[in-house]
């Protein structure tokens, strides 16, 4: 048995007929109204300003019916219509960051996964509480400009949207940092990207088992950033900052990779850890959740961030991965979230991945 995130009077408005899967109609949307449909779920898009027209083009993923909204911040305002509808709230990168992970938690709609997670996740020092607390490896984070002993990476607090970033060689380099806000600054890790998508189910009782259920493994992406990737073209950051150009890690698309063999039992280590932690922390983390590291040449797995949410790149997979194939084939992260709201609903269990 999970634990239960969803009062009664939260889920009241769930009572008798299939939850109206529902999310703002960006980032992984597409999936999601995709994967509810091929689950028996009807769905509503949230869009702002107007529906964007692109979804006529994609038949098999466009919403059951649209509600539009101003602005992000005015769908709290949506909230005793959404559940008329027998809506559940799917969050996604964009949802979440432009409404404000505060605000999302606050919505008196019922929400996929456990709502509390977004406040450890939008948090970097509660992030890095959590990770590890959980035994996680990390890079290397410094208190101080002058115990620095290698090139490193500065990070903002909140920085989101890939700018705002200060890369250094050295010691020295930083000495050109001028903060303009509150700031951390973490080891720079050499190595390779790999952004893997996970789903912890707390209903299900085979498979690796974690927590009170298992944890399964969609897919893998590497995100493709401008300008950073481009940087090794002209040398060195040096030459990018001569031409005027800060580097940046604006995620413009993502490709898919996978990781060798050998490296899965790692992998599936650290998910288990981040999933145990947080059941301990704040009741679990249920559903879909991307760990975000770099697998140096010594073969270790420094984890730099986490969404605890569906990321973008899961749309990669809309019929299936290398890896989701293996558990049942055609299966994208949207429709695994349609899977468990139907089985949940069907076990009586909604109050353990609703919150
Ligand atoms: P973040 O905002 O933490 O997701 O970082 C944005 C991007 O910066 C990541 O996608 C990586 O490309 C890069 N990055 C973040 N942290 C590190 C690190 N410690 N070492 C190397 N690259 C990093």
């Amino acid at each position: 048995m999970g634990v239960p995130l969803a009062s009664d009077a939260r889920l009241a408005s769930l009572e008798g007929r299939p939850p109206t899967v529902t999310t703002v109609c960006s980032h992984s949307s597409l999936q999601i109204f995709h994967g509810a449909r091929l689950e028996g779920l009807p769905t509503i898009g949230i869009a702002v300003g107007k529906p964007p027209r692109f979804y006529d083009a994609f038949p098999r993923a466009r919403p059951d019916r649209f509600l539009t909204v101003e602005r992000h911040r005015n769908v709290p305002a949506l909230a005793e219509q959404l559940r008329q509808a027998g809506a559940v709230l799917v969050p996604h990168g964009s949802f979440v960051e432009y409404l404000g992970a505060e605000e999302f938690g606050k919505i008196d709609v019922p929400v996929f996964g456990n709502r509390e997670v977004l406040a450890w996740e939008s948090d970097r020092r509660r992030e890095r509480d959590w990770l590890e607390s959980a035994g996680v490896e990390m890079p290397k984070r410094y208190e101080t400009a002058s115990e620095v002993d290698g090139p490193v990476i500065v990070k903002y607090y909140g920085a989101k949207g890939g700018k705002g970033f200060f890369l250094a060689k050295n010691r020295e380099a930083l000495e050109d940092f001028r903060p303009t806000g509150p700031y951390v600054i973490q080891e720079y890790v050499l190595g390779t990207r790999y952004y893997v998508h996970f789903f912890y189910s707390p209903l299900s009782d085979r498979g690796y088992r974690v927590g009170h259920g298992s944890l399964e493994l969609l897919g893998m992406d590497r995100r493709d950033e401008a300008n950073i990737d481009e940087l090794y073209k002209l040398g060195a950051q040096e030459e990018l900052l001569k031409a005027g150009i800060r580097p940046t890690f604006v995620v413009t698309g993502n490709v898919p990779v996978v990781l060798r063999e050998s490296l899965l039992e790692k992998i599936f280590e650290v998910g288990a850890k981040i999933v145990e932690r947080s059941i301990e922390l704040f009741g679990g983390m249920v559903g879909p959740f991307c760990v975000e590291g770099i697998m140096t040449e010594e073969l270790q797995f420094k984890v730099f961030e986490i969404s605890t949410r569906i990321v973008a790149g899961t749309n990669l997979y809309i019929s299936g991965s290398p890896y989701s194939d293996l558990l049942e084939p055609g299966t994208s992260m949207g429709r695994r979230i349609a899977q468990e709201i139907v089985r949940a609903r069907a076990a009586g269990r909604l109050n353990e991945v609703l919150s």
